[in-house]
């Protein structure tokens, strides 16, 4: 069996059907492995996975449908969403007890939309545990590094409670006791590795799976684009590989799963999908090309352009650095803290700042009048800057400064100074501030309802009462940054059945083709139900795909090898 690209698609069917049997070739398109896996948050969303039941909390597996169902809407491909949700435990369960990759509850993570039936407030997330690149051996230098942006000089940190030390390293004697050790323990890595080896997130799912591919022998080729499919009648069984030697045909009996990483880096297909007029931001590695969805076309394959949204929205705020290079910032966790709102250059806010990260996007983009650059502009005070940081910048005890001399921050006494220096509406701005701030002192926001949601209340901060999503923007300086429309990657991609097999335009399934990770349209319909709906499904229609291609019966025919 072959595999295209080495993210948690590629890994997770190579890891999979090399345990039950087959001889895998995983060939990745970069000296490195990992792809945009590497760069993420690593979080899955697995519902009713083994590590949210051990800790008691047990669903019944209507309840998942029963919010997929309703979110999805139109989107709702019954088959599709039916493999996942009966796999992603069993997947969660074979990984646990069966290779390198360990894992870690999210149990208190909630569903972005709380207010929908069937919505969970807790148990449907799991995250790589954190792992020591040491045990990669020579392996490790082919181990993407971290997203600058998103580390510290470096180092991987991961959301929950060592997040939260890192922000409160100056309040709790505690929380500076574990940073202090992280801290050191990654200045001596990167003396003796020139890299953090204590791996978090992403970095930490891609490092097990290596290892546990490494483990049961499957080949790992980086350098090694593939550049065609090989039919043989109907069925595809091999691919021309480029290498520093020249092509190489690679045959691949049992077939080829496809998991190139979708297409966010390429510009035409994009053009005809994503949203005329807005700057697009991609966080996607630069090999995602779409590479993938051309294989799969060139036999037949179809891409499916019916989703809800064609890519995974965050918005992203361009981060100068000073070696002239630009840098991108994913605005995932100060949007939801109390004390910041969100405006588009007339002044108004535009949303509930702190729902989902997709939620920000779509937002703007709906708001935005046509014609106009869509881009918006965070806003809070400097006070709120120390306390949670904003875009790029981190709290105290950290500088700010390098960031507002190099104009990534914006600064004004007031907010018309603020106003006039972003380009925003003056009076606007002043009318949405004194109106959110009216209600603000007492806890409330009308106009959006922060705070109204689990996920809302879990991304505020507890200690802010009555509620811990809104606070008042009351003393100045004032602080801002601009954020424009980015995507973590794409939504729309390759139509493939619950097995994971790629359709062709009769939708009859291409013997041979799979698809896996974003190079198969998203099972969410171009939704953002909540955290980790990328790669949850990613590993589970891996796994789906891996178990289907070295003959092991369906869930429903037969349990064996679970
Ligand atoms: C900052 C950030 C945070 C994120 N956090 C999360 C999160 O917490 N949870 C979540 O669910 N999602 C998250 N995402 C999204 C998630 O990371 C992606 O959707 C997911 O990693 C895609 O996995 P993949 O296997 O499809 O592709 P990738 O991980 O991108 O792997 C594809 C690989 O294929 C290779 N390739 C491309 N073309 C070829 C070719 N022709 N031949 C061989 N190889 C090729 C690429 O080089 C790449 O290495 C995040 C993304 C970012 C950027």
């Amino acid at each position: 069996m072959l595999v295209v690209g080495s993210g948690a698609g590629g890994l997770s069917a190579a890891v999979t059907a090399a345990f039950h049997g087959l001889k895998v070739i995983v060939a990745e398109k970069e000296p490195v492995f990992g792809g945009t896996t590497a760069w993420s948050g690593g979080w899955m969303w697995t519902p009713r996975n083994e590590l949210a039941r051990s800790a008691g909390i047990v669903e019944d597996a209507e309840l998942p449908r029963t919010y997929l169902r309703n979110v999805l809407g139109n989107n709702f491909n019954e088959a599709k969403v039916n493999a996942f949700l009966e796999a992603a435990p069993r997947m969660v369960a074979f990984f646990a007890q069966n290779t390198a990759l360990q894992f870690e509850d999210g149990n208190r993570i909630c569903d972005t939309y709380g207010n929908v039936p069937g919505a969970g407030t807790g148990g449907r997330s799991v995250i790589a545990a954190p792992f020591d690149a040491r045990r990669l051996g020579d392996l490790v230098r082919q181990l993407r590094h971290p997203l600058r942006e998103t580390t510290f000089m470096g180092m991987t940190i991961q959301a929950g409670p060592d997040l939260a030390a890192f922000m409160n390293v100056t309040r709790s004697p505690r929380a500076f006791a574990h940073v202090a050790h992280r801290f050191a323990r990654h200045l001596i890595d990167l003396a003796r590795h020139h890299r953090g080896m204590q791996l978090r997130n992403g970095l930490a799912l891609v490092g097990r799976l290596l290892r546990s591919a490494a483990d049961l022998n499957v080949q790992l080729r980086a350098s090694s684009p593939v550049v065609r499919l090989i039919e043989d009648g109907r069925r595809v069984c091999g691919a021309v590989v480029a290498s520093a030697g020249g092509e190489i045909e690679i045959r691949a009996r049992r077939g080829i799963v496809l998991a190139a990483g979708g297409f966010p880096h390429d510009r035409q297909r994009r053009s005809g999908l994503f949203p005329a007029d807005a700057e697009h931001l991609t966080l996607a590695v630069p090999s995602a090309t779409g590479d993938g969805i051309r294989l799969g076309e060139s036999v037949g394959g179809r891409i499916d352009t019916t989703l809800a949204s064609p890519g995974a929205w965050c918005p992203v705020s361009l981060v100068p650095f000073p070696d002239g290079t630009f840098g991108r910032f994913p605005h995932i966790i100060e949007r939801g803290k109390p004390g910041i709102i969100g405006v588009l250059a007339d002044g108004r806010r535009f949303c509930n700042e702190g729902n989902g990260y997709h939620d920000y996007v779509a937002a703007m983009l709906h708001t935005v009048p046509p014609g106009q650059e869509v881009a918006s502009w965070l806003i809070c005070t400097r006070a709120f800057q120390r306390r949670y940081g904003l875009g790029i910048t981190r709290p105290t005890p950290l500088p700010v400064e390098p960031y507002i001399k190099s104009g990534y921050i914006k600064v004004g006494r007031t907010i018309t100074e603020l106003a006039r220096t972003c380009g925003i509406d003056p009076d606007g701005l002043e009318r949405t501030v004194a109106d959110y701030n009216f209600h603000a002192r007492n806890g409330e926001d009308p106009a959006f309802g922060r705070g109204a949601t689990p996920y809302n209340r879990l991304q505020g901060d507890a200690r802010q009462q009555p509620n811990p999503c809104v606070a008042p923007l009351e003393h100045g300086p004032f602080f801002a940054v601009k954020v424009v429309p980015g995507s973590f990657g794409t939504f729309a991609g390759l139509k493939t059945d619950g097995t994971a097999r790629v359709l062709d335009q009769t939708g009859v399934p291409i013997a041979g083709l799979y698809a896996a990770g974003t190079d198969m349209a998203s099972v969410m319909g171009g939704h953002y139900p909540a955290g980790g709906i990328n790669l949850g499904p990613a590993m589970t229609f891996g796994y789906i795909a891996g178990r289907h291609l070295a003959g092991e019966p369906d869930f429903d025919t037969g349990t064996q090898g679970l």
